[in-house]
């Protein structure tokens, strides 16, 4: 049996966003889910109305296609962890080499949280934008933590559930261009200014690879990812 109806992990991020369009592409029915942690960047939970909007009305077929958007509160996670993706405390390298933004088992969670809304909405698949290419060293972003997680969700829960990832080998410039790939210019124009990355949740100023801060790691890595793409792409 092919699978169809796919659950897609929708931050409102550029990752998820193309994740979202490379959904919309191949599957007959699609949700999104995202998760209120207590971000700091819960900004991104306000652009994503508008961005559904936008994807439904670009991209073909998908006003047919995109259904149920879901909304999951997890105050649990800001309550046990105090990391710079959740409190007010300055983004740095930790002594073993992480990022302070690592919120230990965060994708773990995600995805189980996400499994369990798929088998309550009869869903197949889900879709996620992890990826191990400059993965920010989160071992919760490695393929083979999401395969082996991905047999255990189906063992524990008797299904046959598939975990995809699109973006897992991909960098941050090839995601611009299979955005591209996907929706042409519309949809990177989309991304661009319609996402949210920034760790820091600034949404002033709008620079060429979208809006935020500039100098967190999120931004760091959109704005490089966007620069190595439109260099991939310009005309000899
Ligand atoms: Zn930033």
């Amino acid at each position: 049996m092919n699978p169809s109806r796919a659950l897609v992990l929708f931050s409102g991020g550029q990752d998820s966003a193309t994740c979202l369009a490379w959904a919309l592409s191949r599957f007959d029915h699609v949700e999104t889910l995202a998760f209120d942690y207590g971000q700091r960047h819960a900004v991104e939970l306000q652009v994503r109305p508008a961005l559904l909007e936008r994807m439904r009305t670009l991209l073909p077929g998908a006003v047919a296609t995109l259904g149920e958007d879901h909304l999951i509160a997890l105050p649990l996670m800001a309550d046990m962890s105090e990391t710079a993706l959740t409190a007010d405390v300055e983004i740095a390298l930790r002594a073993d080499g992480l990022p302070n933004t690592f919120v230990p088992g965060r994708n773990l969670l995600f995805l189980t949280v996400a499994a369990m809304l798929a088998y309550r909405r009869g869903l197949d698949v889900l879709v996620g934008g992890m990826c191990e290419t400059d993965y920010s060293g989160y071992p919760d972003c490695r393929d083979d933590t999401i395969k082996t997680l991905n047999n255990a969700l189906n063992l524990g829960m008797a299904t046959s559930l598939r975990i995809d990832t699109p973006l897992m080998k991909l960098d941050k410039a090839a995601t611009w261009k299979l955005a591209h790939d996907l929706g042409g210019q519309a949809l990177v124009d989309l991304i661009r200014s319609g996402t949210h990355t920034c760790y820091l949740g600034e949404r002033g100023e709008l620079h060429a690879w979208g809006y935020g801060c500039g100098v967190c790691p999120a931004c760091e890595l959109r704005a490089r990812g966007y620069e190595q793409y439109l260099a991939s792409t310009a005309q000899p």
